[in-house]
């Protein structure tokens, strides 16, 4: 059986005195759960989360990371300074990263080896646009998207990978007034899990675990994290309060 996972992506939000708040709020009202917890945080309140969320059932993970291990990348974070103070998972190419900052299926490729070979653990992040869902495209995008950032991955390997199907149209920030339903959802993580059965074949497959991410709140979480394939979620917005977030953690409590 898979574990779900559910991640908070706080993007550019909260100082290192706000993370500390939030993770003493939400470390009583998640600590019976079977589900994994995980919050990214930006770069700056990592340290303070980390040892806030010490003696937690709380994970911690930090939104991007360079591929090279050091160098002239002037504001860049590598994987090895990530793992240098305990963080243990990192998101890949989210589609705000690859929509304002050039990231490609190719640097995500190469972040994913990166982060895989410290021992992070990537929770890397697939999604159409909504044009390309209302032309059809939806399914070839995301596969895609998906074949290009595990190539040249080991099976042992891919099964430690965490994917995100963020459909971008429905992700709350980009106002399309649009949501994706719980069968959209479900039938796109099986689009992504089939390829994976296809390429590494079905133990790999039925064992890696796939989120969505769009929209997930308290209201919606159980309905979508009770799909066949979605395997807990990617969430954005509503991770950004302790009480919203702990209900969307325990939503089969
Ligand atoms: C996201 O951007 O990863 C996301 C899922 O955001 P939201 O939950 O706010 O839609």
């Amino acid at each position: 059986m898979r574990k779900k996972v559910i991640a908070g992506n706080w993007k550019m939000n909260k100082l290192p005195n706000d993370a500390i708040e939030f993770i003493t709020e939400l470390t009583p009202l998640v600590k019976n759960s079977e589900n994994e917890v995980v919050l990214c945080v930006p770069y700056t309140d990592l340290f303070y989360s980390l040892l806030h969320a010490q003696d937690t059932n709380i994970k911690i993970g930090a939104q991007n990371m360079h591929f090279e291990e050091r160098g002239a990348y002037t504001g860049e974070v590598s994987g090895e300074m990530l793992k240098s103070i305990g963080v243990e998972y990192v998101i890949i190419g989210h589609s705000e990263r690859r929509a304002y900052y050039n990231e490609t299926d190719e640097t995500v490729n190469k972040k994913l080896k990166k982060a895989l070979s410290l021992g992070l653990k990537p929770i890397v992040c697939v999604g159409e646009t909504l044009s390309q869902r209302e032309n059809g495209l939806a399914k070839d995008v995301v596969i895609t998207q998906t074949k290009l950032a595990l190539q040249g991955l080991k099976n042992e390997e891919v099964e430690k990978i965490i994917i995100a199907y963020e459909p971008i149209w429905s992700i709350s920030t980009i106002s399309t007034g649009k949501t994706a339903t719980k069968e959209d959802a479900n039938e796109a993580i099986k689009w992504i899990r089939k390829e994976i059965e296809k390429i590494y074949g079905s133990e790999v497959s039925e064992n890696v675990i796939i989120q969505y991410g769009g929209s997930v709140k308290s209201g919606n979480a159980k309905d979508l994290f009770e799909m066949s394939d979605i395997d807990g979620g990617l969430v954005g917005g509503a991770s950004l309060d302790a009480q919203e977030f702990a209900k969307i953690v325990n939503y089969n409590v």
